[in-house]
């Protein structure tokens, strides 16, 4: 057993001093590595349903912990599962909305997303943008590709419209068919 040598140190003895500071600082790692590792299990759980995948990054972790660690922020699915769902959905609402062309208002033809008028009818249905010549729907404010306004009042044609129109145009559409030959 370890004598005393009559100095008073705090635990009794140097070697009991540096035992309780070594117990301190070895709880003190193994508290953060235990945190590594479950922080690493709820994190994973969060980005894959695959329990391979799971198994395998919180050993990472329990094993190599802060090298695993930082081993496991590289190589972990960028998105949550509740983010990439949130972006399919977002995703496949835009793509639902876009696809979704109604018919020819006049006569019921199939209308594409990228039609002006309507191919049989000849009914205007979109316009497009003055800036860069994208398709446009009626209801924007500005073009999403190029920010021009889109002067929903004022349909801009085809026609080159330059320069900008302060004052609506005046409504003066021909309406009536063409008369075409044919
Ligand atoms: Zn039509
Ligand atoms: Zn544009």
């Amino acid at each position: 057993m370890l004598d005393g040598v009559g100095v008073s140190w705090p635990g009794g003895s140097p070697e009991n001093t540096g035992l309780i500071l070594a117990l301190i600082v070895g709880a003190y790692f193994v508290v953060l590595w235990l945190s590594a590792v479950v922080w690493t299990a709820r994190d994973i759980h969060q980005r894959t349903t695959e329990p391979m995948a799971q198994i395998v990054f919180t050993l990472i972790v329990l094993i190599f912990n802060f090298p695993g660690l930082v081993v496991y922020r590289v190589l972990r699915p960028p998105l949550t599962l509740q983010e990439a769902e949130e972006h399919r959905l977002e995703s496949t609402a835009l793509t639902r909305e876009l696809q979704q062309n109604p018919p020819c208002p006049r006569c019921g033809y199939e209308i594409l997303a990228d039609f002006l008028a309507c191919p049989r009818c000849a009914m205007p249905l979109r316009m497009s943008c003055s800036g860069c010549d994208r398709v446009l729907d009626p209801s924007w404010k500005i073009c999403p590709w190029c920010v021009a306004p889109t002067s929903a009042e004022a349909p801009v044609s085809a026609n080159g419209g330059e320069r900008p129109a302060p004052i609506q145009a005046p409504p003066e559409q021909a309406t009536a068919p063409r008369s075409t030959d044919g």
